[in-house]
């Protein structure tokens, strides 16, 4: 069954697990130009709010990368809602931890 994000469901639970069993995402190529980004924005709207696809889609991991001689992290991203734990980039809207990191990162 695929999961969707629900508010009564344990969706911090559900990300953290499947990172910490070892998802395969695509972590690389990072969205660097704005092509990447509308590519993969618009495959993160046809994923329907199937976690496990968000976090492969954007390329999630549960620490910083290093791409471009910056470290990507949630906690220094754009997207990153520091009180809420929360990234508010809408196509993601999940709760995420200030170590975590995606392709999406943006300054
Ligand atoms: S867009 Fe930013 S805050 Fe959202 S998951 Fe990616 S790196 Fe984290």
């Amino acid at each position: 069954m695929v999961a969707k994000i629900t508010t009564d469901e344990d969706v911090p639970g559900q990300i953290r697990s499947l990172l910490a069993g070892g998802l395969k995402t695509e972590v690389f190529p990072r969205a660097d130009s704005h092509e990447n980004v509308a590519e993969i924005i618009d495959r993160l709207r046809a994923a329907d709010e199937d976690i496990k696809a968000l976090l492969v889609i954007a390329g999630f991991t549960d620490h910083p990368v290093e791409h471009g001689g910056m470290e990507q992290a949630c906690g220094t991203c754009m997207y990153y809602l520091i009180h809420r734990h929360f990234c508010e980039l809408p196509e993601l809207a999940v709760p995420v931890e200030p170590q975590w990191s995606c392709r999406l990162w943006r300054i």
